[in-house]
């Protein structure tokens, strides 16, 4: 199978009907650079900016960064490449930074903290905005959103750190700007986000965790972890809603983007694009040239009558199992 999938690399992510849906690569390591620039995907939807971070013994410089940044848009132009503000504390402590807290969960974490430290934020998007001065298809995506207010502040920084930049000669154009939705508050909110920003980016990952109660990393609950849960699609599918009514991009950035069966539902939704590590990309697009529209709306529409995720999981294997 691995090799007939192979087959497909250079193909076009389209349905037999013919809507296209665009396929992204998660990165993080250089290496998923390299792998990604082999795989054919259509850019880069999330590249999490943390291990530069992670590895050194200290905040890098923005100098550090504009040469890691351009690194990463680089070999994409004119491909578009997501790159994350930080998203430290919860599941990814920086050891020089350390942050003591009974839940770090519901903590300081992503954009709480580098709204707590605009030092530290304006560097990253000093450092992004340069990046991008001669490449062009930088957009910027803001993690753990979970009130308005953040999506505005950020706004304030970023428009200052082109500010800036322009007095000291350097002229950038502004990136596009999103967020992601991985927070309950903010699918409630996915109108007033959608009208904030030019992206919404649905982490399943944090979505799942934060909606269902349960830790992404505690196996003794992952029983209970899973991304076909009804209210997890209820919620997918109000965000998705609120994007269509503002005329704002879908895309779903999880791990919930790289799963067939999942894949399936999101095409039904009307998803604009997925974003998956770069060995789930063929997979799912298989999947995305197996099914049309309205058999993916079929199926979409069947799984939300059922209450129970083992039911939906096994509808959709039936599917899959039925395409080939
Ligand atoms: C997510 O939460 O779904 C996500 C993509 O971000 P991360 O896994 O880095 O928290
Ligand atoms: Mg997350």
């Amino acid at each position: 199978l691995s090799r007939d999938l192979q087959t497909l690399r250079n193909e076009p992510a389209q349905t037999p009907c013919g809507f296209p849906m665009g396929l992204y690569a998660n990165t993080g390591l250089m290496s998923d650079i390299t792998s990604s620039l082999a795989s054919g995907c259509d850019g880069i939807g999330l590249h999490r900016t943390e291990f530069p971070f992670m590895v050194r013994e200290r905040f890098p410089g923005e100098d550090e960064q504009t040469v890691v940044y351009r690194q990463v848009l680089e070999p994409f132009v004119p491909r578009p490449v997501v790159l994350r503000t930080l998203d430290v504390g919860g599941d990814k402590p920086l050891p020089y930074f350390p942050v003591r807290e009974e839940n770090p969960f519901l903590g300081w974490r992503g954009i709480r903290l580098t709204l707590d430290h605009p030092e530290i934020f304006l560097t990253q998007l000093r450092a992004m905005l340069r990046a991008n001065a001669d490449c062009g298809n930088l957009r910027i995506l803001l993690p753990m959103i979970s009130r308005v207010q953040e999506v505005d502040e950020t706004r304030v920084l970023l428009d200052r750190a082109r500010e800036e930049l322009a007095e000291e000669g350097l002229e950038v154009a502004m990136p596009q700007l999103g967020v992601m939705v991985e927070v309950p508050s903010a699918v409630y909110q996915a109108d007033s986000l959608a009208r904030r920003v030019d992206f919404l980016s649905i982490g399943s990952n944090d979505l799942t965790q934060y909606l269902l109660a349960v830790d992404r990393n505690n196996s003794r609950v992952a029983g209970l972890y899973d991304e076909l849960h009804p209210a997890v699609l209820q919620a997918v599918r109000q965000v998705v809603e609120a994007g269509e009514r503002n005329n704002c991009h879908v895309s779903v950035c999880g791990a919930m983007a790289g799963d067939p069966a999942s894949a399936i539902l999101l095409l039904g939704l009307g998803v604009h694009g997925l974003s998956m590590s770069v060995s789930s990309l063929l997979k799912v697009k298989w999947v995305i040239r197996s099914f049309t529209r309205q058999q993916a709306t079929s199926l979409l529409e069947e799984a939300l009558t059922l209450e129970n995720p083992a039911d939906v999981r096994r509808l959709l294997n039936r599917a899959l199992e039925q395409a080939g």
